[in-house]
């Protein structure tokens, strides 16, 4: 992922200036920062969120410029973005949730499938 010379608002007012980062595959990066420096945001924008506006600046992934794109296709080209506080929705399991959200990107794949899927992937977590 590129980005490049991004600079995002929420409203009228600027939260992040000319923010440029290159993340190579397999890479991890962390960002830190004081509260109110713009980590959340920056994850925002990259995501797709809508009420943060990139008013400049460029997003590019897998060499394909995503700055313009929708959500769901950011997700489908692999972003993801966690929760820092898991919203509870009554009646619905994480591990449901998770089955759809795979079945949205993936295609469709039978719960026992699923489940050892999952474990092997919450071994390796
Ligand atoms: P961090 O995650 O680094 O603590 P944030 O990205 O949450 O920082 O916040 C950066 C700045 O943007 C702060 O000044 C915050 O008040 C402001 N901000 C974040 N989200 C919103 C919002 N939805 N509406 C207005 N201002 C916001
Ligand atoms: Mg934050």
């Amino acid at each position: 992922m590129k980005i490049l010379d991004l600079c995002v608002g929420i409203e009228d007012k600027t939260i992040i200036k000319n923010f440029s980062l290159t993340i190579k595959p397999g890479s991890v990066h962390v960002l830190m920062g004081p509260n109110g420096s713009g980590k959340s945001s920056l994850a925002y924008a990259l995501m797709g969120h809508p009420a943060y506006t990139i008013s400049q600046g460029t997003i590019e992934l897998n060499g394909e410029y995503i700055t313009q794109e929708p959500i769901h296709k950011r997700a489908k080209k692999g972003i993801f973005l966690s929760f820092q506080q898991p919203v509870s929705v009554p009646g619905l399991s994480v591990m449901t949730f998770l089955q759809e959200a795979y079945r949205a990107l993936k295609g469709d794949i039978q719960v026992g499938e699923f489940y050892a899927l999952l474990i092997e992937k919450m071994d390796i977590l």
